[in-house]
């Protein structure tokens, strides 16, 4: 029997790595703890890795967006490294008081509707990991099931599905789904 891989949308900053406010070079690059592990063992019971995070910094002018394309792609090399296999980065590079509004910024559902274009996925089923509003209100309009990793640095007004500590307690939880028979939670809005 196959089944089709399930997908997790990882926001980047504050979830995979530390949020320092716009990391842009290499030496930001420093992984949060236990982000690495949770991954792998994700990745191990076959779960694909979708990379979406909003990089107003370019709107605002504090990097280029080659400067953030190199440094996504310095986060992703680091991962494989690990051992950790990044399907794809999309980034916006927007932000509406300096450049409008766009279809592609969290909570948008822009980008993930494009990964789910090329890469099949259906969103429904999908599963979405971040530190703000922005990133539950994501994968709420993608209809899917959202984690939020808990944080002090933004506040939290809008209820993830399950809050947690770092990725390696989101692998904890959907490792233990149907074991602890915990119902998922059904969405309001469907
Ligand atoms: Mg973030
Ligand atoms: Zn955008």
């Amino acid at each position: 029997m196959t089944t089709s891989p399930n997908f997790i949308f990882l926001d980047r900053d504050g979830t995979i790595i530390r949020d320092i406010g716009y990391p842009h070079k290499p030496e930001h690059i420093e992984f949060l703890p236990d982000a690495v592990e949770g991954l792998l063992l994700l990745q191990g019971q076959g779960y694909r890795f979708i990379m979406v995070t909003n990089q107003a910094g370019i709107a605002r002018g504090i990097y280029s967006e080659k400067e953030a394309i190199e440094f996504t792609n310095a986060v992703e090399r680091e991962l494989a490294e690990k051992g950790v296999h990044i399907l794809k980065t999309y980034f916006c590079p927007h932000h509406p008081d300096f450049t409008g509004a766009c279809e592609c910024r969290k909570p948008k559902p822009g980008l993930a509707l494009q990964a789910a274009q090329e890469y099949n996925i259906s969103l429904q089923k999908s599963f979405f990991v971040g530190d703000k509003d922005s990133d539950v209100e994501f994968g709420r309009n993608c209809c899917g099931i959202t984690f939020r990793i808990a944080n002090d640095l933004y506040p939290s007004t809008v209820a993830p599905h399950y809050e947690v500590k770092n990725i390696l307690e989101v692998y904890t939880i959907l490792t233990n789904v149907d074991k602890l028979k915990i119902t998922p939670p059904i969405h309001d809005h469907v």
